[in-house]
């Protein structure tokens, strides 16, 4: 089945289209600068994948312009990769928040859109694009059936006593403060690769204790047991848990009113400041890139070695933590940006955890030649596994969108 996926941020329309049986990406790109300035500065990114890349700049004042250069380019005489429209059998959005409503990836219908806009009171800088681009794909392509996949669903198995904060039990039932948890298809996604390396090693997939870390820009972990998650590091909002580019994570909440009064700014101000100006970027001063970071410390920049220090302690800690939820831990994946590119930071996240039986063999963990495929990097002799896995959201999405519409189960 032909699926296009979309990801779509409230400037920028990602995309890639599969062929889902065999599994193949066809074509992939972005539309960038979408609605700035009337979309008056925007570009295309098509990329064939056996192909030139085509480079469009094209005015694009809204999504749904933005989707007509998409499909155009995928059926461009030069750069397309189907013939017509007519190839593409459904369409696979991904929504940031699906609240407590949507466990798994559903068809889309005006139910699922009205549920959609009521949720982005939680998430009102993702679900309000997300909905523009479910919208425009529809207007453009209306008879295919759409799949939504949420960021939030592989963490709806969370027991309750994992999700809920101690705050009156009375603000989660009348405003839903709880931790909701995001990042949710990657961290399904490498969990399930995960899980296949441990059958191979003879572990049943109902035994399996297995700890996620997604560490790119946005960072979180999961604790994921027997294929299902119990715990996750991302809460309410993506702000909790670890360390990221230029998010706090966890923090004591006193520090807002107490910031609030010596500052004299207002909440609204120290909201910004925890999700934009903190993190790595905050604490270095430097930059919120883990590379910038990496050549700024070995430059002897100590601000930028403690930037370093806490974003590993901070995903060190919590693995520790996962190990006692799950009761065990036969697997840490590392996947994203840094998880998948970063040696020295993988090896500083599982430091001293041979206790935990997480025993690193540290000439396969620096191995270059594994980059891009899952790789298992721990020693031989290591009773859990620690593995680096690309993630893939995309493909996940198109796999739930083409068993949602070919009517086979999920997973
Ligand atoms: P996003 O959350 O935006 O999808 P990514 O998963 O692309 O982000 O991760 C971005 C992070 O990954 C940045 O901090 C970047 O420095 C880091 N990164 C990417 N490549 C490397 C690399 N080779 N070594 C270290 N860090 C890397």
């Amino acid at each position: 089945m032909v699926v296009l996926v979309f990801n779509c941020g409230s400037s920028s329309l990602k995309y890639e289209l599969f062929e889902t049986d065999p599994e193949q990406s066809l074509a992939a790109g972005i539309a960038d600068r979408v609605v700035v300035r009337a979309g008056r500065d925007a570009s295309l990114y098509h990329e064939p994948a056996d192909g030139e890349p085509l480079v469009l700049e094209c005015p694009m004042p809204d999504h749904e312009v933005a989707v007509g250069y998409v499909l155009e380019a995928l059926t461009d005489s030069e750069h397309g990769v189907i013939r017509d429209l007519t190839e593409i059998a459904a369409v696979g959005h991904r929504v940031v928040h699906g609240g407590e409503r949507f466990a798994e990836s559903v068809l889309i219908d005006d139910d699922v859109i009205a549920a959609i806009e009521q949720f982005a009171r939680l998430a009102p800088l993702h679900n309000p694009p997300n909905l523009q681009g479910i919208r425009a794909s529809r207007s453009r392509l209306p008879s295919l059936p759409m799949v939504a996949v949420f960021d939030t669903a592989f963490h709806q198995t969370m027991p309750q006593y994992a999700y809920i904060y101690g705050l009156p039990y009375e603000l989660y039932e009348q405003h839903g403060i709880r931790r909701y948890g995001f990042h949710g298809t990657s961290h399904r996604y490498v969990s399930q690769v995960a899980a296949e390396m441990l059958a191979q090693r003879g572990i049943r997939p109902q035994d399996q204790h297995i700890v996620t870390c997604h560490l790119g820009n946005g960072c979180s972990m999961a604790a994921v047991l027997g294929g299902k998650c119990i715990d996750t590091t991302m809460g309410f909002t993506p702000l909790e848990g670890l360390v990221m580019g230029t998010r706090c994570g966890d923090l004591d909440p006193a520090v807002v009113p107490y910031l609030c009064e010596k500052l004299g700014i207002s909440v609204r101000e120290v909201d910004a400041l925890m999700n934009e100006r903190s993190g790595l970027l905050g604490l270095s001063g430097v930059s919120s890139d883990m590379r910038d970071l990496r050549q700024a410390a070995q430059s002897g920049d100590e601000r930028a070695k403690l930037a370093i220090e806490v974003f590993c302690y901070r995903v060190r800690k919590y693995i520790g933590a996962y190990a006692a939820a799950l009761g065990g831990v036969d697997a840490v994946v590392f996947t994203a940006g840094i998880g998948e590119n970063d040696a020295y930071v993988r090896r500083r996240c599982v430091e001293g955890l041979e206790t935990l039986g997480l025993c690193l063999d540290g000439s396969r963990n620096e191995d270059k030649a594994l980059r891009g495929q899952a790789a298992d990097v721990s020693a031989a002799d290591s009773p859990g596994r620690i593995l680096v896995i690309p993630t893939d959201e995309e493909l996940l999405i198109a796999r739930d969108t083409a068993a949602i519409v070919g009517g086979t189960s999920l997973d």
